[in-house]
């Protein structure tokens, strides 16, 4: 089946074409700047084509169009026309506590992805445009909608997932840990889960490392605690994010600037974790090469990371009952050995023997990154949220 997956962001959209018959993707590529200039970059995987042009993109469904005029294009295009797409399938970053799976399109769908909007206020109205900007524009093609909360969200226990604020208000509210980074987790778990020799009994915490970061408990192939909340602000330290800070801090910060509310969280969103720390830069490789040099903030940035990412993993191991596996995936996890290094030279203990040398690698594939025998096992698995989205697409269309 050819399935475009779309990646509406506020001013970007980014879209593969997928033959999931043949596991491939065909085509991928990016629209910039939307709502202020435009551009675009489109790359036809099976012939090495590439269209790059600056086009006037006023929002996302004229976007749309000019994706669709790519991906059809004589020259540089992939099929002869749109009838070819049977299905789109959209990342959305928030289903709320409505979608604790994929879904189809529909009227009532998305009145309810409206009630989304205060929880992802950046990412909620960019994917709307996004479905309506196909909408227009394939008519009658059948659109599958995936979150990236909805493999936490469908079995987080009650207590994991309740904050223990006054109950009525976080019911009114809908305050809750929702999680983020759903579908990566799902997909590398479930890699995971392979190498292991099935899901069943498995104790697995995956280590989403990148600008953004998380880390999630995984017991038998169901979310069990993930670090992110009720925003992807909690958690470990991130490239310019906090993470989780006494909330105490909140209050006292605008007391003492008078920042507002959006200003406040625009702070701890944009000028915390590595770029704050550091005085640096939010990028990991910036920051560990300023810590090579000498750089004692930047060091401090790494060390600070690297306790919390250790913190987790042993509260998870608690949580679960046991550890059979730790996978690092996306930016740092899949190419920063120094990191994974620091991070595993304290989880000896649990019984992980890892793999110095092995680690020092650069692979494109699921690795073991611990010695032959190590009681808990180590893997690099690079994330794949796009195939992930394909496949929940082609089984929910096949199923109509
Ligand atoms: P996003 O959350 O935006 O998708 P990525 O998953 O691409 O981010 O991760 C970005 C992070 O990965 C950056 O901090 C970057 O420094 C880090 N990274 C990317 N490539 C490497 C590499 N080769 N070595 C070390 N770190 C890397």
């Amino acid at each position: 089946m050819n399935v475009l997956v779309v990646n509406a962001g506020s001013s970007s959209l980014k879209y593969q074409l997928f033959d999931t018959t043949a596991g491939v993707v065909r085509a991928k590529g990016l629209c910039e700047r939307i709502g202020i200039d435009g551009k675009i970059k489109h790359t036809n995987l099976e012939t090495g084509a590439v269209y790059e042009k600056e086009i006037a993109m006023a929002n996302h469904t004229v976007a749309t169009k000019i994706v669709i005029d790519a991906l059809t294009s004589a020259e540089y295009g992939s099929v002869k026309d749109m009838a070819e797409i049977e299905a789109v399938g959209h990342r959305v970053v928030h289903g709320g506590a409505y979608f604790s799976e994929s879904v189809l399109v529909t009227p009532e769908v998305m009145e309810k992805l409206e009630l989304c909007r205060d929880l992802a206020p950046l990412h909620t109205p960019a994917h709307i445009m996004g479905i309506e900007g196909c909408t227009e524009a394939m008519p009658g093609t059948p659109q599958v909608l995936v979150f990236d909360t909805a493999f936490h969200t469908a079995t987080m226990p009650e207590h994991v997932y309740t904050y223990p604020l006054e109950y009525e208000f976080c019911q009114k509210y809908a305050v809750r840990r929702y999680g983020a980074h759903g579908t990566s987790h799902r997909y590398v778990a479930g890699e995971c889960a392979k190498l292991l020799g099935g899901a069943e009994g498995t104790k697995i915490v995956t280590c989403h490392l990148g600008n953004g970061s998380s880390i999630s408990a995984v017991k038998d192939g169901k979310v069990l605690d993930t670090s992110m909340g009720f925003t992807p602000l909690a958690g470990i330290e991130m490239g310019t994010r906090c993470g989780d800070i006494d909330p105490a801090i909140v209050p006292y910060i605008m007391t003492k600037t008078g920042m507002t509310p959006d200003e406040v969280n625009n702070y701890m969103n944009k000028k915390c974790g590595f770029l704050g720390v550091s005085g640096v830069s939010s990028d990991c490789r910036d920051v560990a090469s300023a810590a090579k040099e000498g750089n004692h903030r930047a060091q401090l940035a790494l060390d600070i990371v690297v306790y919390e990412i250790q913190k987790f993993i042993g509260a998870y191991t608690v949580a679960m009952g046991g550890l059979d596996a730790v996978v690092f995936t996306a930016g740092i996890g899949e190419n920063d050995c120094g990191m994974r290094e620091r991070v595993c030279a304290g989880l000896e203990f649990l019984g992980v023997d890892f793999d110095k040398e092995k680690n020092q690698g650069r692979y494109s594939e699921a690795t073991e990154l611990t010695k032959p025998g190590s009681k808990v096992k180590v893997f690099m698995i690079p994330t794949n949220e796009e195939l992930v989205i394909a496949k929940d697409t082609e089984a929910i269309v096949n199923a109509l």
